[in-house]
This record gives C-alpha cells, sequence and structure tokens, in this order.
C-alpha cells in the first residue's frame, strides 16, 4: 500500500514560544524546565543544546552543564495557544491531519497536486504568522515521515523514499526508530544487533524465539521502513467556504475584490446561520494556467463576522497580488475543537515519581 505522509515537527518549540515572547533572549542558551527538586528540561533552545543539554534531562544537571543558562518556567497556556494557531494553519491548508502532541502532526498528502510546494508554503505561513519554526519529513509512510523530520532539525526539510531511508540511516542504531526502546535495544544488542542494517539482515527465526511472533517480524519491518500510511482525523473540523469560477478570466483587482466581498457576506451568513466560527481566515484563487495558491491569515479570537472575514480576506488576496488573469477564487473560514486536547497536551514538567 503506497501514500504520502508528511511528519510536521516544530523545532525546540516551547524555548521558541518564549523567544518569540522575550526577542531580547535571541541567540541566548535557554532552557524551559520548572524549578522543583524534580523538575526536568521540558526543552532547550538549540544553543542550549549545544551544551550537551536535551529535554527530559533534570534540571539540575542541566544548569550544571551551562550555568549561563536562561531558565525559564514553562506557561502551558503560551504554548497551546500557539499549538492551537499552528494546527488551525495546518487545517486551512490540508483536509487530513492527525495532531500527535503539542507540536507535532502527520499529514496526509496523498492527492495533492505539489505536495513539497504545499509544505514549502506551510511551513513559510507557520513562521510568518507564529514566529514557529517547523521541520517536516516527507515519507511513504508516517515511520520514513517521522524519521525524515527529525533528521536535519532545525528548519529540516527532508523527503525519502523507503528505500533511500534504508540506505542514509543503514548505519543508525536501531534505537533511532520510534518503536525500538531503551529495552528491545539492551536486548537486540545482547544478539550483536545493533544497527538498522544488521536487524534488517537479522535471522527472523533468531528474532521470533527472542521477541516473540510478533515482535520480532515487525522489527524487521521497522528497520525496512515498511508502515503505515494512515492518518487519523480527530478533530471536528469547522470548514465553511464559497468559491466562484469565472465564465471569462478577470484580470481588474477592483472586480475580484467585488466578488471577494459576495462571497465572504455569503459565507459570513452560513456561519452565524448554523452558530459556527472560526479563527483561520484562508483565499483561494487559480489563475488560468491552472495554478492554485491558497493563503491564510489565523486571528486571535473565532469570527464570523464579515467585516472581519472581508478585511483579512482582502488583505491576502492583496499581498498575493495574482500576476496572471484569475478564473477561481475563493474564501474560507476553518477552525476546529480538539477532541483530545487535555489527554494530548499535558506537559511533561516532572519526572514520574519514582
Ligand atoms: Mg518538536
Amino acid at each position: 500500500m503506497t501514500g504520502l505522509v508528511a511528519h510536521l515537527d516544530l523545532d525546540a518549540f516551547f524555548a521558541s514560544v518564549e523567544l518569540s515572547r522575550r526577542p531580547e533572549l535571541k541567540g541566548m542558551p535557554v532552557i524551559v524546565a520548572g524549578s522543583g527538586p524534580r523538575a526536568v528540561v521540558t526543552t532547550a533552545s538549540y544553543e542550549a543544546r549545544l551544551f550537551g543539554i536535551g529535554s527530559a534531562m533534570p534540571a539540575a544537571r542541566a544548569k550544571r552543564l551551562c550555568p549561563e543558562a536562561v531558565v525559564i518556567a514553562p506557561n502551558s497556556a503560551a504554548y497551546r495557544e500557539v499549538s492551537r494557531a499552528v494546527m488551525e494553519i495546518i487545517a486551512a491548508h490540508i483536509d487530513r491531519f492527525e495532531q500527535l502532541g503539542i507540536d507535532e502532526a502527520f499529514l496526509d498528502l496523498e492527492g495533492l497536486h505539489s505536495p513539497k510546494a504545499a509544505m514549502r508554503r506551510l511551513v513559510a505561513e507557520i513562521y510568518e504568522q507564529t514566529s514557529m519554526r517547523a521541520s517536516i519529513g516527507i515519507g511513504p509512510n508516517r515511520l520514513v515521515a517521522k524519521v525524515a523530520s527529525d533528521a536535519e532539525k532545525p528548519n529540516g526539510f527532508v523527503v525519502l523514499t523507503a528505500e533511500q531511508a534504508r540506505k542514509r540511516f543503514a548505519d543508525a542504531p536501531v534505537s533511532l526508530v520510534p518503536g525500538i526502546g531503551p529495552r528491545t535495544n539492551e536486548r537486540l544488542g545482547e544478539m550483536a544487533i545493533t544497527t538498522l542494517a544488521q536487524l534488517r539482515a537479522a535471522d527472523e527465526r533468531s528474532l521470533i524465539e527472542r521477541f516473540g511472533a510478533r515482535q520480532g517480524p515487525a522489527l524487521i519491518a521497522l528497520a525496512s521502513f515498511d508502515g503505515s500510511a494512515e492518518v487519523v482525523t480527530d478533530r471536528e473540523a469547522v470548514s465553511e467556504s464559497r468559491e466562484t469560477t469565472f465564465d471569462q478570466d478577470i484580470s481588474s483587482g477592483d472586480e475580484l475584490e467585488g466578488e471577494l466581498k459576495r462571497l465572504a457576506a455569503e459565507l459570513a451568513e452560513a456561519l452565524q446561520r448554523n452558530n459556527r466560527s472560526g479563527r483561520t481566515i484562508r483565499i483561494k484563487v487559480r489563475l488560468d494556467d491552472w495554478t492554485t495558491v491558497t493563503r491564510a491569515k489565523t486571528i486571535s479570537a473565532l469570527t464570523n463576522d464579515y467585516a472581519t472575514i472581508i478585511e483579512v480576506a482582502t488583505a491576502l488576496l492583496r499581498e498575493y497580488g495574482p500576476q496572471r488573469p484569475v478564473r477561481l477564487v475563493g474564501v474560507g473560514v476553518t477552525g476546529f475543537t480538539p477532541a483530545r486536547e487535555r489527554d494530548q497536551l499535558e506537559l511533561p514538567l516532572e519526572l514520574p515519581a519514582a
């Protein structure tokens, strides 16, 4: 079964949110951690990582490694808000996506006309609107996409087939692959299997003897970068849009804005009638050569108000400034109710009790 999946992962998310709130800290080693005796580092900026500081490390140890690091207490509300804005931008561009944690998601790219260009635009837009950098991995399944997004962080953009992933990570430790934890890693080590190439070439019967009839073959599949491309949408999307295809392509900016106004009025009325609202306003423009462009902006409050929608949509259209006659124009509003927000976005701020 083939598919095309992207994994989007925000870079040093909590630290990046703090840096966007306090630009004077740019370039300094910043760690986000609580202050209790059991506090752990939730994120370290890339400057702090140079000192060997990483996520889940006890904060006390991080401070020993880099005494000059600026330690900031986690602000979950701020992270949730930025996370939500990012996910809404994704929702405005991609129909099917699955949020994994506060700062990552799988995106179903199957059927997209130019998936790489779409991901470049998405990342640029996330940065423009939230100042968060994201790394993207694209592959035939979730496994390849996830490993690819991690391969060149920060600001990574890595596209791999399963075969390319097998080659590129042949000598990587087996623990590179999500799904092979410390315990399995250790047991594989006892069989003298330390790299992914070794695991892929391992004798299946020995693996079955050691790990059982299910996990044995599953380990070889992981090392082969075989996996599922399924992306499960777990939220109720609010997405309402209106668009017009013109009988004759339009070159006049005034005419285009006039049509946008008409569509926005219709859209606002439909949203109000159904008592729905969203925070991301997007426009869609198709040129006479069939290039299709979407632009979106996420605002701070939910809206279904005509004046707000048309103001943002017009600004987006002017900013884009179509360079060719336009065949189609559309406007939409997107938002959603996260289904599992509370469970998913719980922040690991402390070491688990011993
Ligand atoms: Mg991340």
